[in-house]
């Protein structure tokens, strides 16, 4: 059996919301299942308003655009991310620059993120919480407010984190989530937009129903999006919502499981957070080599992001580097996460791993 990075795994009562959903024949459209799901993550993540849709890639486009970023607009980055948190800035015209991370936190470095502030001047700034640990969300919050720059939080890897008792994705104007396969609650695929300010959060539910002006017929007066989540898909994720603290508890176990048991270094956690350990990731291996040898046993691992700056698809992308990414691409690997491992499971990895260090 095949040990995966990060697999789904169910809390119990999924099934009976989708049951639910199709006793009511409320395959489409929205329905309860929407409306509670996105009542449990308000309740859970304190913030006011919350949308659900189809994929945290759409939530990241969506909240460009009703910040109204456009064509000609730059918007700032966290480089070492995965693809879907910047992609959707090429979707809206705008032009992406990317910022490097600090080596105690692996987040954006708030002093790279002034430079690019200062001399750039963005419209945005897309700041990843990286494997579901928080960036210096004190220093990045103020520059945010000191340059004017609306913040929009890439928690799509760390719903269930916290920075000082708050919740990942609530510091941001807007924040998002992601419900993709291996994220730490999954809902098959989906994403979540979370905000305090209601405008902005009605204005992304009219853009992801087709901008269907108030009519009975379908009137349009600008162009919007099919994005919205599905009543069935929606049944997954409140299922998942009532699990979510354990699964946020027993990823930490994980990581304090690995941490103790082998030699390497590891994420740090900043302090007056605690993040949800969505994977644990190591340092001090030759990831190559280390992905190879677990795959003999027939075992999942994969190498950190590659940092966006490196990627040819941004090749004449702006960016503010210091190094820090690109060196921890290179000596750093996601070890298996999945919250239904079993201890033996965990110590086959254990095992395998020493035999390579
Ligand atoms: C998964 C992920 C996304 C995109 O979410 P999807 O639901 O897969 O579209 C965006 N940003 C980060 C950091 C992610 O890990």
């Amino acid at each position: 059996m095949r040990i995966f990075l990060s697999p789904p795994h169910m809390g119990g009562n999924e099934q009976y919301y989708i049951n639910r959903a199709f006793e009511a024949n409320y395959i489409a459209p929205l329905g309860e299942n929407v409306t509670e799901f996105e009542n449990a993550i308000k309740a859970f993540t304190g913030v006011k308003n919350a949308l659900a849709v189809s994929s945290g890639t759409a939530a990241i486009h969506l909240a460009l655009k009703v910040l109204g970023v456009s064509v000609g607009d730059k918007v700032l980055a966290s480089s070492f991310t995965f693809i879907g948190s910047v992609s959707p800035i090429t979707f809206v015209g705008a032009e992406p620059i990317f910022v490097d991370s600090d080596k105690t936190s692996w987040n954006a470095d708030p002093n790279l993120v002034e430079e690019a502030f200062k001399r750039y001047r963005p419209k945005a700034f897309i700041l990843t919480h990286l494997y579901g640990q928080v960036a210096k969300l004190d220093e990045i919050v103020s520059l945010c407010e000191k340059y004017g720059v609306d913040l929009i939080e890439d928690a799509a890897e760390s719903l269930g984190a916290t920075f000082n008792g708050k919740h990942s994705g609530s510091f941001g104007r807007i924040g998002i989530y992601s419900f993709n396969g291996n994220k730490i609650i999954t809902t098959s695929g989906g994403g979540m937009l979370v905000s305090d300010d209601e405008a902005l959060i009605k204005k992304a539910g009219f853009l992801a129903t087709q901008a269907r002006e108030n009519f009975p017929h379908y009137e349009h007066y600008e162009i919007g999006f099919n994005y919205r989540m599905s009543n069935i898909v929606a049944g997954i994720g409140r299922g998942q919502m009532e699990v979510l603290s354990d699964r946020v508890k027993r990823k930490r176990e994980i990581f304090d499981y690995y941490r103790s048991n082998l030699p390497l270094e590891f994420m740090p956690e900043i302090e007056k957070s605690v993040g949800n350990r969505w994977l644990t990731t190591a340092l001090g291996v030759e990831p190559e080599k280390l992905r190879l040898h677990l795959e003999t046993k027939n075992i999942e691992s994969r190498p950190l992001w590659k940092p966006m700056h490196l990627q040819r698809v941004f090749k004449d992308a702006k960016a503010i580097v210091n190094g820090t990414s690109e060196e921890l691409f290179g000596c750093g690997i996601c070890l298996p996460s999945g919250t239904e491992m079993t201890t033996e499971q965990l110590d086959l990895i254990v095992a395998t791993i020493k035999e390579v260090l």
